[in-house]
């Protein structure tokens, strides 16, 4: 009788004897080739869901497949710390961030435990710590040095119930606040700011990596890189210093139209433009359009309006006066805040130019246009007229003659914009890493000297939000010296982004305890990049694009020798629960916990797996775990009760067992290539569905018992050896109980050969009515539907069918295939 398989016993004693033995630490002292496989670290939230479950344990389900297959495999773990959240709880518990954030690590560190995963947690990293912050500080300092951060009084959206400027990536739907649903408002607070639009044309390249599209492509449309010209229009009013308003279009072909020009409300000439007699009506609308965030401005649906100001530029190109308007749909932080009006070649212009009664030129002609007025903008290209020596060009011509023209004349030129703005990374709050600077009387803004990091997060700081960083209020912190001249100076009080702090932290998991540098060069060299990197689709444009900026500049000040930090990113689908997203106020969050205590962890990985194309994502079913545990409890009976050759059967006659023999050969071989090339695509359904067919081969090979007991025995090895990844502490004790020598994960992956995973041929006989034409050779395991095509493509069964009916199809497995035809 054998012992029930008891997955809470085996699974607690191999995690205990696989820590113990470090089995899983790794060292770039090494001579196989490294994988550096990556799953996003989680966020600090207190319990992991299944969802948490869902990105880890199929990825690292493949980090043990590499490492089977020979490579020095890096996948570590750690916690993205800081951050609002954390903040927002603590205050609601009334609790201290950090005592918050250490706990909550506590019990996600026991569950993580639990996976069985080959983490390596002697390189845990953890965001809010001091030895951690003190690099991402020192991050912050060499983007200062090398003139990457800035510091700039800039509009900010303003969250009124988290207290907190928000990243416009933060801002969704109509203008509410990402985290807690607050519609934003606007400000102006002096920031901090990392030039990543130096970085743009960079960013919009994904040469050489081996990514998503749909991430390509939002990532390219978050740079929002547009072609054009910048114009430059005259201004002559007696007092106003500036000679020009310029601006920018991508379409020059169409100058000759210009009949307004809009600027930003905000825009600075406006104060100095607005004639006497519209001052009233003009600062009433600034001050209307101040109240509104950016995405209510820009909202399609809203009515475009505006003032016009009672001023003037001129196009220079036909010496025409141009009206200059405000309106709010033109953004002071796009673009250059002034647009010129073309209402006959652009929808928005056209509306406004209706609504006030402005003239609507036509000067790129429709096809077949007669000279008459349009019922719409004509938007699309097409010939220039009433353009002066630009007409009869096509619009691609025109644009770039004008481009030409304008340069020529010192009127603008050709030029390039971007919608891509800077990472702004400062932040109100308290639970974040102090940026490094300081504010002296006499030197102005000096950086903190690196001897001097960390700068310390005080622990005692209030930390209730009150639209100020409430650092500002812990006087121990803000007071201090001045580096430069010892001058009583005060502290920068606000934090940093947390997107700062998960942008290197790839870059530390090589040297974790490196208290020299951030990293140590030499290990980054060794393991950088991140071969491959999973995690959720949701951090297309925030994270991913934020870490490839750190790179790319971290390479250029020659800290790193390459630019981009993930070669291979894929994504997961999202869990789902009762067809809806998984969420704490729906109440239908599932923790893993619960199930690992009753099946075991091995069957909520391979459950996992199972559920669906991993890419896309699956519903969350107890009924499905059910089936994955009965199999793996089949899995411990097959191979732990010992096997017996029927010796009956096998003197029937030598051909059986030699046939046995080589089914159970060649499907042991299809097995291991198609489990060893779903794993590799990373097609973890289909991996567990082929080894759920070769478990229950394998059972019928026992009943019968024909197959001699080594045969048997080889292809037990293989089934723990390619379930090894799956449910490692299941093939660990069965490979012990099996009597091989510890550990099977330090096993190679069982090798395939071709010329035995090859179909068995057999030869068909072909007839046509009982009449022997040919003989087709054809695999062993065909179905009757193939072997009856083949038939009909044999020639000299087709001469016998040449204007007859098949009326009925007789076929004898392995034997014959007969058309009875009339
Ligand atoms: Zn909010
Ligand atoms: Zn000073």
């Amino acid at each position: 009788m054998v012992a029930r398989y008891n997955p809470q016993e085996i699974e607690k004693k191999w995690q205990q004897k696989w820590a113990e033995d470090r089995l899983y630490e790794v060292s770039e002292d090494d001579p196989r080739p490294k994988w550096y496989a990556l799953t996003m670290f989680p966020y600090t939230s207190g319990d992991l869901h299944i969802g948490h479950w869902y990105a880890m344990a199929p990825s690292d389900v493949r980090a043990r497949f590499k490492r089977m297959q020979g490579y020095n495999v890096l996948h570590p773990m750690g916690f993205d710390a800081f951050g609002l959240p954390a903040e927002n709880a603590a205050i609601s518990r009334g609790i201290h961030p950090f005592t918050w954030t250490m706990q909550n690590i506590d019990n996600m560190r026991r569950q993580l435990k639990s996976i069985g995963a080959i983490y390596d947690w002697s390189r845990e990293v953890i965001t809010c710590l001091p030895e951690y912050y003190r690099w991402t500080q020192w991050f912050f300092l060499k983007l200062y040095h090398a003139g990457l951060a800035y510091r700039g009084k800039a509009p900010v959206n303003w969250c009124p119930r988290c207290q907190t400027v928000l990243a416009n990536e933060q801002v969704v739907g109509e203008g509410f606040c990402e985290r807690c649903g607050a519609a934003v408002s606007r400000r102006d607070l002096e920031q901090w700011f990392f030039r990543i639009t130096k970085y743009a044309d960079e960013l919009m390249q994904h040469d050489g990596i081996d990514w998503p599209e749909r991430i390509k492509i939002m990532q390219r449309n978050w740079v929002g890189r547009s072609q054009g010209a910048e114009i430059s229009f005259a201004l002559d009013y007696p007092g106003v210093e500036e000679k020009e308003i310029r601006v920018f279009t991508t379409r020059p072909d169409t100058i000759f139209g210009v009949t307004f020009m809009v600027l930003a409300p905000e825009h600075p000439l406006v104060a100095k433009l607005t004639s006497p007699e519209k001052k009233t009506e003009v600062e009433d609308y600034i001050a209307r359009s101040r109240r509104q965030t950016e995405i209510e401005r820009l909202s399609t649906e809203k009515e475009k309006d505006g003032v016009f100001i009672g001023a003037y530029v001129v196009n220079r190109l036909n010496s025409e006066s141009v009206p200059i308007w405000i309106a709010d749909y033109v953004l002071m932080s796009y673009g250059t805040g002034a647009v010129m009006g073309v209402p006959a070649h652009d929808e928005r212009d056209f509306a406004f130019a209706k609504k006030y009664n402005l003239p609507i030129k036509v000067v790129i002609a429709p096809p077949g246009w007669q000279g008459g007025e349009l019922e719409e903008a004509y938007i699309e290209t097409g010939t220039m007229v009433n353009s002066e020596q630009f007409n009869r060009l096509p619009s691609q011509q025109g644009i770039e003659a004008v481009s030409d023209f304008l340069k020529e004349k010192g009127y603008g030129g050709r030029a390039t914009t971007y919608r891509l703005r800077d990472w702004l990374i400062s932040r109100q709050r308290y639970w974040g890493a102090p940026i490094p600077m300081i504010y002296c009387p006499n030197c102005g803004i000096v950086p903190v000297p690196e001897e001097d990091l960390p700068v310390l997060l005080p622990k005692d700081a209030e930390f209730r939000p009150t639209g100020e960083s409430p650092l500002k209020y812990c006087e121990q912190f803000v007071n201090t010296a001045c580096p430069r001249c010892s001058a009583p100076a005060k502290r920068e009080t606000d934090t940093m982004d947390t997107f700062m702090c998960s942008s290197w932290y790839l870059l530390r998991y090589a040297s974790p305890h490196c208290d020299t540098a951030p990293f140590d060069a030499d290990e980054v060299k060794y393991w950088l990049p991140v071969d491959i990197y999973t995690g959720g689709a949701e951090h297309a444009v925030m994270h991913l694009f934020y870490t490839r900026f750190f790179i790319k500049a971290l390479r250029d000040m020659g800290l790193v020798d390459f630019g981009e930090p993930f070669t291979r990113l894929f994504n997961q689908g999202v869990m789902i629960v009762e067809r809806q997203k998984m969420s704490k106020s729906r109440g239908n969050v599932i923790t893993p916990d619960e199930y690992v205590s009753e099946l075991g962890a091995d069957a909520v990985r391979a459950y996992l797996m199972f559920i669906a194309p991993w890419e896309q994502g699956g519903e969350w079913d107890d009924r499905g775990i059910s089936g994955i545990s009965r199999w793996l409890n089949r899995v411990w009976k097959l191979v732990l009760e010992p096997y017996k050759m029927n010796v009956g059967a096998v003197a029937e006659g030598k051909l059986a067992e030699e046939k046995a023999q080589r089914d159970l050969q060649r499907i042991t071989h299809q097995t291991i290539r198609k489990v060893t090339a779903d794993l590799e695509g990373l097609r973890f359904n289909t991996m567990v569905a082929a080894l759920m067919e070769f478990t229950n081969y394998l059972v019928r090979v026992k009943e019968m018992g024909v197959v001699t007991e080594s045969a048997w025995n080889g292809s037990v090895d293989t089934l723990l050896l390619l379930l090894a990844p799956s449910a490692p502490h299941l093939a660990e004790e069965l490979w012990q109980s099996t009597g091989h020598e510890y550990s099977i994960h330090n096993q190679r992956w069982p090798q395939w050969d071709e010329e035995l995973a090859k179909d068995e041929e057999t030869t068909l006989v072909g007839q046509v009515n009982g009449k022997l034409r040919d003989r087709i050779i054809v695999p062993a395991s065909i179905t009757e539907a193939e072997a009856g095509q083949l038939a009909l493509k044999s020639p000299r069964v087709k001469a016998y069918l040449e204007g007859r009916e098949i009326v009925n199809t007789i076929y004898v497995p392995q034997r014959l295939i007969n058309l009875v035809v009339r």
